[in-house]
């Protein structure tokens, strides 16, 4: 498993699967998701809050560190994933959408 071989629409499947299984899916509204998607985006930088750059930095060199913030990261994406079977949105067509746009608003410097 792993990034490279595993698709967006499998994870998506097991964010539906995990929420049917705890009968979850009332509580699962766009705003709740997108609530509890900030709350961890929270989490996410809090071990990071008030710390340098270059020390957020070394957490990739900390395990047990890099380990916890990817539990977070995990959270969020989790989340994200929930929300975009909430609103069923593809996440994919909507990414590359969003990054043709981001391509034209911020062309990349002269001579790059
Ligand atoms: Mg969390």
């Amino acid at each position: 498993m792993g990034d490279a071989h595993t698709t967006i629409a499998e994870l998506r499947e097991m964010v539906r699967t995990f929420a049917a299984e705890r009968r979850w899916e009332p509580f699962h509204s766009p705003k709740n998701i997108a609530m509890a998607l900030a709350v961890e985006a929270a989490e996410l930088m809090e071990p990071m809050m008030w710390i340098e750059a270059d020390a957020s930095r070394a957490i990739a060199h900390d395990p047990e560190r890099r380990h916890h913030l990817g539990e977070e990261i995990a959270d969020v994406f989790n989340l994200l994933l929930n929300l975009c079977n909430s609103l069923n949105i593809d996440l994919s067509d909507a990414f590359r959408a969003k990054i043709v746009k981001n391509a034209v608003k911020y062309p990349p410097p002269a001579g790059a």
